[in-house]
């Protein structure tokens, strides 16, 4: 073979992105508590919305997706010109970079954050720079003290991916008044079904009244559509704009959307599932506190996963479990490349999964 064309510098400096394994060894069950799902599946109502799309699939999708954000705005009290919607909030994410970063501009997030947002900007051939958490945390001074005239974009998880953690909405605010209002603000609320901690905002209160300020969301979270890959951005008309111009023409699936058009009628279902979810989070969290002498501690999490830290040496370090887990079918997320070597991230299942999962644990640990 010939030699091949040369990418741009920064396409071939980025590595790619790498999921949570699923599959398991063979004859052994998968318990796949690796990326955040829902373990109890979309809403019956959305999985018959979906079937029935099918019929039409050789016709293209409503590109402009009219009635899901129509949906979506009555939902949530928005109004749907302002909103745009992506192939997973994965898309919008990247939209933006691409929109609002290049080369020579730096992109900052949150040490510890989701990592996906340091690949938008690579893509985008600017300089991700990650501000230091405290506690796995983010942290508004330093976010603050990390911003400079290169600045263009500001990516925040709130609750963040892969910690769990949530930040009040009064520091969301202070980080917003301190950045100059050239920086995009991009919160990012995929977990914001999950989080139960009284005045907490999704970013649209702050997205609904400032230029500079962008939302994104997810149905493949509590929704359980992360296989119909729907997500969607609320903020000025400008930004919406600037990502309109840039998504693909045919972003989301004729499925996709009358999945989630129908997902959102459903908050009963919704409501299940955060019920099962705070009783399934809590009884893994109470657990991991319970093996506290063997050197483990749950992060508190607003989400619908725990990051758990293990003792950085000896026989029970997050490797080992991850080791051993994987063997035995449970698949959780080890992430030594975000600095996170030390822990697990582990998604909350059903009931039989979180039962299981923290019956491995102990075992490993004995
Ligand atoms: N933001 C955060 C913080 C996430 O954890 C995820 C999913 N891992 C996403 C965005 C992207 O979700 P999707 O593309 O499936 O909508």
């Amino acid at each position: 073979m010939t030699e091949a064309p040369t990418a741009k510098p920064w396409i071939s400096a980025i590595e790619a992105y790498v999921p949570g394994r699923a599959k398991a060894a063979a004859g052994v069950k998968l318990v796949k508590l690796s990326s955040n799902e829902n373990p109890l599946g979309a809403s019956p109502l959305a999985i018959e919305a979906m079937r029935a799309a099918v019929g039409s699939a050789n016709r293209y999708p409503d590109g402009s997706s009219h009635v899901l954000r129509e949906a979506i705005a009555a939902q949530h009290g928005i109004e749907a010109d302002r909103i745009v919607c992506g192939t997973g909030s994965d898309e919008i994410l990247q939209c933006i970079a691409l929109a609002y970063a290049g080369p020579g501009d730096e992109v900052l997030y949150v040490r510890h954050g989701f990592m996906v947002y340091p690949i938008a900007a690579e893509r985008a051939g600017a300089t991700p720079v990650a501000a230091p958490d405290t506690d796995y945390t983010a942290d508004v001074d330093a976010l603050l003290a990390a911003v400079t005239e290169r600045t263009k974009i500001v990516y925040l998880a709130n609750p963040n991916n892969p910690t769990g953690t949530l930040i009040a909405q009064s520091e969301v605010e202070r980080l917003h008044a301190g950045l100059p209002p050239h920086v995009l603000l991009v919160i990012d609320s995929a977990y914001a079904e999950y989080v139960e901690e009284p005045g907490y905002d999704d970013g649209t209160a702050l997205a609904r009244v400032h230029a500079n300020v962008v939302m994104a969301r997810t149905f493949s979270k509590i929704y359980g559509l992360a296989a119909e890959r729907v997500g969607w951005a609320y903020g000025a008309p400008g930004v919406i704009d600037m990502v309109d111009r840039i998504r693909g023409p045919f972003n989301v699936t004729s499925a996709g959307q009358a999945g989630a058009v129908a997902a959102l009628a459903d908050q009963d279902w919704v409501a299940k599932c955060r019920a099962e979810n705070t009783r399934n989070r809590a009884a893994l969290v109470e657990a991991i506190e319970a093996l506290g002498n063997k050197g483990l501690r749950a992060v508190p999490s607003a989400a619908n996963f725990v990051l758990v830290t293990f003792p950085e040496s000896g026989p029970c370090t997050a490797e080992a479990a991850n080791a051993w887990l994987t063997e035995r079918g449970f698949l959780t997320r080890w992430l030594p490349g975000q600095g996170l070597g030390h822990a697990l991230r582990i998604s909350i299942g059903s009931d039989d999964e979180t039962q299981a999962v923290i019956a491995a644990l102990r075992t490993f640990l004995s």
